[in-house]
């Protein structure tokens, strides 16, 4: 049995209107293409809130709190930005580098 390296993939978005809170939502679920395996989403509570993303029991589902520009941020916008990327040895590696490592890319708050 060969590993599926995941070349390709799928993704199912729902946009719903939940109309008796006046708020909306996406439902996105990711598939491989090649070889059908769906991928979980990492790092985020299960559950759903409108106050930010949550997924389903399996993981499979993150649920999207989702509002029209129009509707506004705040000022500032409640956004940061980070990169970090956590393994053990994957793609993200640096050449010499081995087991666990953490790279922290770049990290601000407040930008549009
Ligand atoms: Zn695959």
């Amino acid at each position: 049995m060969t590993v599926c390296p995941h070349p390709d993939f799928d993704a199912e978005v729902d946009v719903n209107r939940l109309e008796d809170i006046g708020a909306f939502t996406a439902d996105v679920r990711i598939r491989c293409i090649a070889c059908g395996e769906p991928f979980a989403f990492v790092g985020i509570p299960a559950g759903l809130s409108s106050d930010g993303p949550r997924v389903s029991v399996s993981g499979l589902e993150v649920h999207l709190p989702l509002r029209p520009v129009s509707a506004g941020l705040g000022n500032p916008t409640p956004y940061g930005f980070s990169v970090t990327a956590v393994g053990g040895g994957g793609t993200n590696a640096t050449a010499g580098e081995s087991g666990p490592h953490r790279h922290v890319v770049e990290r601000r708050r407040g930008i549009a």
